[in-house]
């Protein structure tokens, strides 16, 4: 199951200026109805520009009047890390990386940014810093340039030509008669799974965030397309705090730090080759077998 699916369309409402008009946006705006009611605290100060160093303080979670999915996560990523999270379906990854936008509050201990606990900040302040791709990609049915640009709506031109060029999306570009200004969707041209993670990526570049959390949901990409999408992911990656909810072993493998989720609780952490030596719940794991 995807539990970003709903999170992704909550982390873009923080663009409350969406230009009226363009296709897919009522349907949009349907979605963002369904969102909990999480808001800012009276007081919540705008956060300034990020570093990226998090820390998780004994943070408990458990969706409301459920069992607790996750009890006391202490962990600290330091800025500029790639943190791959493993472990068994269903074990919380999801859960512990969309506690971090806020889609959740915690039900006790604290998440903690720079120094500042994300509670303090404002929900548009936070979420405007952290970049979140997913398996399932948004996209409505306007062009390619306004797809993009949802990334950041008062991105310039050449800002987008460069954000599809660092996503690899210009070849796709140059190649249609209307280049940005075709129609996707519906009522144009239909993106291929692999062109839409470009899309996402280039979006992603775009709004350049200091956090990124990566859903690297098992898909259903060749295994060509899925390399070539991993390396524009891990380009996109440097210089940002990342967090990955793994599931291809190059990712774990080039990881800072890996985090093994099970029993609502991290029970291992490491980067793999000490992992794999130590003989504990990573190795038992198979996460070798890709
Ligand atoms: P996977 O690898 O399958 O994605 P995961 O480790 O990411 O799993 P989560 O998706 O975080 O695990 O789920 C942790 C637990 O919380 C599971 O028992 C799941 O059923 C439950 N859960 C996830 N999302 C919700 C939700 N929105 N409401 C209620 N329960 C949820």
């Amino acid at each position: 199951v995807n539990v970003f699916f709903r999170p992704i369309d909550k982390i873009n409402s923080v663009i409350e200026t969406y230009p009226k008009g363009i296709a897919g946006f009522r349907r949009y705006a349907a979605l963002l109805d369904t969102e909990p009611d999480i808001a800012d605290r009276p007081g919540a100060f705008d956060a300034p520009t990020l570093r990226g160093d998090i820390s998780y303080r004994d943070v408990s979670f458990g969706y409301s009047g459920e069992r607790p999915v996750l009890k006391s996560i202490n962990l600290d990523i330091a800025a500029g890390q790639t943190i791959a999270f493993v472990g068994p379906s269903g074990a919380g990854k999801t859960t512990l990386c969309s506690l971090l936008p806020r889609f959740y509050e915690v039900d006790s201990g604290g998440i903690i940014i720079d120094g500042l606990d994300i509670r303090d900040m404002t929900l548009a302040s936070l979420r405007g810093q952290i970049g979140i791709v997913q398996q399932d990609v948004f996209l409505f049915g306007g062009t390619i340039r306004e797809n993009i640009a949802y990334g950041r709506l008062d991105a310039v031109e050449s800002e987008i030509v460069e954000a599809a060029r660092r996503a690899r999306l210009d070849e796709l570009i140059a190649s249609l008669p209307e280049g940005l200004d075709t129609i996707i969707g519906e009522r144009g041209v239909k993106l291929s799974g692999g062109q839409k993670q470009r899309l996402a990526i280039a979006r992603m570049f775009l709004k350049n965030p200091t956090i990124l959390i990566l859903d690297e949901a098992t898909s259903a990409l060749d295994t060509q397309t899925e390399r070539e999408i991993q390396q524009s992911l891990a380009e996109l990656a440097q210089g940002r705090t990342t967090l990955v909810i793994a599931h291809r072993l190059a990712t774990i493998r080039n990881a800072d730090r890996i985090v093994v989720v099970a029993d609502t609780g991290i029970v291992e952490q490491g980067p793999h080759d000490e992992l794999v030596a130590r003989g504990g719940a990573y190795s038992r794991l198979g996460a070798a077998s890709d």
